[in-house]
């Protein structure tokens, strides 16, 4: 049987629990971004659900999310499902192989972790037979862009930044897919702050090039105020709005 949250608000602590954490951040999102002197800008919010049961997701929708981030075509794929009732944009956060491209481009909105010319292909060769098929809307792509110096610390994935001009060709000349813009993730074990400033830069070289690219992925639950103050568009909020995840096996 299908868990459903109760829809008397008393009746649902989870359901009261996520209204809270998601007022706490959405309040850290308004204060960051008055500091940083964009408060008529917020940045979009994209509640990244990975680990976490559909049932959690349609209470956040019920709660006025509209943007939810999946990093695992499996169960992203299973909860899209579900949930076809609501109206929700999925965005692909995680590593994605080609062979999962056809997967995803049956309910993804927007993919953020586009990082290879095959993988830009593979995209676009599924989007355009779901376009045929089922009259799906283009994809938004955005160019996951690697922060890390290249010797040594964890690589968290993405394209060199001096792969960002060729890939966002490649993408911005495939017909299904949109170029948005750049994604990244903070290095491990450094300040966010100085990665954030050189996503920035590269954006602004990519939006030189595609003016319609502006898009920056930026800002998790640890380091959003960062992301917000270097421009980010979109966050990916996780873990401070759904609890912790369980440990990956
Ligand atoms: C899990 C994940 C997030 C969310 O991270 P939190 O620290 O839980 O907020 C954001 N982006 C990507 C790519 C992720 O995999």
């Amino acid at each position: 049987m299908v868990e459903r949250p109760d829809d008397r608000p008393e009746h649902d602590p989870r359901r009261a629990e996520l209204a809270d954490r998601l007022a706490v951040v959405r309040k850290r999102i308004a204060a960051a971004a008055g500091e940083a002197g964009r408060s008529g800008n917020l940045p979009s919010l994209i509640v990244v659900t990975k680990f976490h049961p559909a049932a959690d997701i349609r209470r956040l929708a019920a709660l006025g999310v509209t943007d939810v981030g999946e990093n695992r075509d499996q169960e992203a794929a299973a909860k899209a499902l579900e949930l076809a009732d609501l109206k929700l944009a999925w965005h692909f956060v995680g590593q994605l192989q080609t062979k999962k491209a056809r997967s995803v481009a049956r309910y993804a909105a927007a993919v953020h972790s586009v990082d290879r010319p095959q993988l830009v292909d593979a995209l676009a060769k599924a989007v355009r037979n779901e376009m045929d098929s089922s009259g799906r809307a283009q994809l938004e792509c955005f160019i996951q862009v690697s922060l890390e110096d290249d010797d040594g610390g964890t690589h968290r994935g993405g394209a060199a930044p001096a792969d960002v001009p060729l890939l966002a060709e490649r993408i911005a000349g495939a017909d299904g897919l949109k170029l948005a813009g750049v994604m990244a993730v903070a290095p491990l074990g450094a300040p966010p702050g100085p990665a954030f400033e050189k996503l920035a830069a590269v954006s602004a070289l990519l939006v030189a090039a595609h003016p319609g690219a502006g898009a920056i992925s930026a800002g998790m639950s640890q380091d959003l105020e960062a992301a917000i103050k270097f421009g980010a568009t979109h966050l990916r909020i996780g873990s401070d709005i759904l609890g912790s995840r369980p440990a990956v096996g």
